[in-house]
């Protein structure tokens, strides 16, 4: 019967993290001893100040339909928080608020793409631009960089890209999932090309925003010609550890923002109420009361990247950001394992998981068949066993 399936839902791939941290509980339910790599998800709880404050929203009875494109409360406060955190100013009439930074960005690509338009993705980008983009019948035009250049987009790659075809660039800056961080002289390398180009609008996804351990976070928006063109996408997911309250938000210019909520409100109605108030009551405190986990992730970078500097055939760039390591692993491939033939980055990472019981993600889903990706959210212990396992299981 599945034959009966719509060619759009055929023709997409399922979300890897996803399938793999699926995979992960069901061999831990099975019994199996797994550690989870897989999963780009803080593994700290919600600091108590933001659960006090859903706590009271249920109490107060947030619970009705919001407006479509947030409340305006929150609208205000993200309002504040561009202003502040990224000097950009935008009004509450071009903020949408939806179901996660995932939302977000369908409601950009449904609003903006038409059939055929191309979107450049410098490879690796996060597994979800591919799909919403081809989603939305339009072309994701991989452009693949490598560990030379810290996985980043040259602004000679990136003019190469374009086509007149070309409507949008799609990144991620922390990019997930090479940790790089875009320094604002390198966003201005971009701009300088983009400029000649007036017509391609840029999607910059910068959920990992405080999770940066090198410099200044850079807003593509800010430099001169692209504020007009840029949705800069967001969300508290990864800085305020709140993944399963599904809170991500965009700022635009209002008639992007409007055609979001207009879709939106064909879709969802808008974003969950609770979430919403305790999404005020985050952004509104200073970035200073969640250092302690951007502290904590750096050391567990650290750490990681000490441990796999052991590990012959796993080469690693220093990620600046974010909460991964993505190393090249290409080495393996043509090798055999415990009898086992590896070929690519899919096999090693299954590999992994049937032989060193770890989760990890394969690079393809990322436009990177070179690499795996491992995530180090998750404990010091943990981290410190899985990389244990990982060399016994490739040695
Ligand atoms: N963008 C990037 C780069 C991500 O890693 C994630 C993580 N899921 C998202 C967007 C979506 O986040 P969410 O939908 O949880 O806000
Ligand atoms: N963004 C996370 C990841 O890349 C969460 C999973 C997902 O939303 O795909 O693993």
């Amino acid at each position: 019967m599945k034959q009966h399936l719509s060619e759009r839902i055929q023709n997409m791939a399922t979300s890897a993290t996803l399938a793999m941290a699926a995979k992960a509980r069901e061999l831990r339910g099975e019994g199996k001893d797994i550690i989870g790599l897989s999963l780009g998800e803080p593994d700290f709880n919600i600091p108590d100040f933001i659960k006090e404050a859903g706590k009271q929203a249920i109490d107060e009875n947030y619970s009705s339909y919001t407006p479509v494109n947030g409340y305006a409360e929150l609208r205000q406060a993200i309002s504040k928080k561009f202003k502040r955190d990224n000097g950009l100013d935008y009004s509450e009439k071009q903020i949408v608020v939806s179901s996660g930074a995932k939302q977000s960005l369908a409601n950009v690509a449904m609003v903006l793409l038409n059939k055929g338009d191309e979107v450049i993705l410098p490879a690796p980008f996060w597994v979800s631009y591919h799909d919403i983009v081809k989603l939305a019948e339009a072309v994701p035009i991989m452009v693949p960089t490598t560990i030379d250049t810290d996985f980043k987009i040259t602004p000679q790659q990136l003019e190469a890209a374009i086509t007149p075809r070309t409507k949008m660039l799609w990144f991620s800056s922390p990019c997930n999932p090479s940790g790089s961080v875009y320094s604002e002289e390198e966003l201005e390398g971009l701009a300088a090309v983009l400029r000649k180009h007036p017509n391609i609008f840029i999607a910059s996804d910068e959920i990992y925003e405080h999770i940066n351990f090198r410099s200044e976070h850079a807003s593509i928006a800010n430099l001169d010609g692209m504020y007009e063109r840029t949705i800069t996408v967001n969300g508290v997911s990864k800085a305020f550890a709140m993944t399963g309250w599904r809170i991500g938000y965009i700022g635009a210019a209002d008639w992007i923002a409007s055609a979001c909520t207009k879709f939106q409100g064909q879709i969802t109605s808008g974003a969950n109420a609770i979430a919403q108030r305790a999404t005020i009551t985050a952004l509104e405190a200073p970035p200073s009361k969640i250092q302690f986990m951007i502290d904590e992730f750096k050391q567990r970078r650290d750490l990681v990247l000490g441990l796999l500097k052991e590990i012959p055939g796993f080469k690693v760039n220093v990620p600046e950001g974010a909460f991964y390591v993505f190393p090249d692993v290409s080495d393996f491939f043509g090798r055999t394992l415990k009898g086992v033939q590896i070929n690519n980055s899919s096999d090693l990472a299954m590999y992994l998981l049937e032989h060193a019981n770890v989760a990890t993600v394969t690079g393809e889903a990322f436009g990177a068949p070179n690499c795996i990706r491992i995530s180090y959210a998750a404990s010091t212990e943990e981290l410190v066993e899985a990389i244990k396992r990982i060399k016994e299981a490739v040695s």
